[in-house]
């Protein structure tokens, strides 16, 4: 079992403490892959995932903490700073048993409130929504067979773990298998369906949830304006942190214009050709993930008629809803899936063409619908 870093009992100067910081900034480059943007310290793990960190301190505190964790759970929950948390209070030299924080003042908090501490490390794609190459994967694995420079716990964080293509996550598997020292790797997962078998089986796997509908509001309301946090909580389907993302910029009116979109189908007021040309400006695969994200609620509706899902959707939809064939919105939502697998292959679809077909096929939907309500 790893011992923890308490143990650890050299004090080191200054000097040596500019040292490792060169040596931090040159690892860096060789792995290419680290997070340099200012992190918290210290990162207190979100209301909702508290059970979930008490499960981990208790874990700590038994020396049962795994050599491998995967946080799975939707985007915008937490699971990062879960993580940058865990890995800070890991890494601290003598954390507090009671406040459950690292202490703030010993070496490796210097560190990591600097986001330079030598012994962690943060994996993600060079550039957002690409893969995680081989050639990370291969430096990390250099990283970790060398000791640790503060003597304790070397902790990796990889996200997205999807993102690994199937040679990165080969090239991985033999840092789970034989973990190095006082190893601690955490991958955290948006789809943990999307990260091989393999690697899966390796990691101690924590589902995480996103929190109820009251606790998420608790936390957001005061965070923007009063009037629209359940608006953005539901577009960001619960999310509190993609909730808070979607306040920033347009994000929020985007939305409601692309269900004004879809409202307007439903009526009769525009046709799709119209709709698809008013959607021009919106980037294809936000389009799509957007509409896949509203039909997993409709769909949500169908099978549970819940009092709480109608709240959620307007008059227009609620009526298009109750009306349209389950069948038929299925077969909608399979295409919209191989829409979606076509622009993440890179296949790089004629926009125009996609939005109208997406669109029309709306439309014969709601066509459908209408014919129910005539009959
Ligand atoms: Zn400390």
């Amino acid at each position: 079992m790893p011992k923890h870093p308490l143990s650890v009992t050299n004090r080191r100067n200054s000097e040596s403490f500019n040292r490792l910081l060169n040596e931090k900034l040159t690892t860096s480059e060789s792995i290419g892959a680290v997070n340099m943007s200012s992190t918290e310290f210290p990162a207190i793990p979100y209301p909702w995932l508290q059970s979930e960190w008490q499960r981990l301190m208790d874990q700590m505190a038994a020396q049962k903490l795994p050599h491998a964790l995967m946080f799975s759970g939707q985007k915008g929950i937490g699971k990062r700073q879960l993580a940058q948390a865990l890995a800070q209070y890991v890494l601290c030299l003598s954390p507090s048993l009671q406040s459950q924080l690292p202490c703030g003042h010993c070496k490796s908090c210097e560190l990591n409130r600097v986001n330079s501490h030598p012994d962690f490390t943060i994996i993600e794609p060079e550039e957002t929504g690409k893969a995680i190459k081989i050639d990370q994967i291969r430096a990390l694995s250099d990283y970790l067979s060398k000791t640790s420079q503060q003597g304790g716990y070397k902790v990796v964080i990889i996200e997205p773990a999807e993102a690994m293509n199937t040679n990165a996550a080969n090239a991985l598997l033999k840092s789970l298998e034989e973990p190095s020292g006082d190893t601690l790797l955490i991958l955290i997962s948006h789809i943990s369906s999307g990260v091989m078998a393999t690697i899966r089986s390796r990691c101690q796997l924590r589902l995480l949830a996103a929190p109820h509908t009251e606790q998420a509001m608790q936390w957001l309301q005061p965070l923007v304006a009063d009037n629209n946090a359940k608006d953005l909580l539901r577009f960001a389907r619960g999310a509190p942190l993609a909730a808070l993302e979607l306040a920033s910029g347009d994000a929020l009116e985007k939305r409601l214009k692309l269900m004004q979109g879809f409202e307007a189908i439903i009526s009769g007021m525009q046709s799709p050709l119209d709709i698809a040309k008013q959607w021009m400006s919106y980037e294809s695969l936000e389009v799509v993930e957007w509409v896949l994200g509203l039909s997993h609620r409709l769909v949500c509706y169908q099978a549970h008629s819940q009092a709480a899902v109608v709240d959620e959707l307007s008059p227009v939809l609620q009526g298009f809803v109750t009306r349209v064939s389950p069948q038929y919105l299925y077969r909608f939502i399979d295409k919209v899936f191989v829409l979606k697998q076509q622009l993440l292959s890179g296949a790089n679809p004629n926009k125009q063409l996609l939005l109208e077909e997406l669109l029309m096929d709306w439309g014969l939907l709601a066509k459908q619908a209408n014919k129910v309500n005539m009959s």
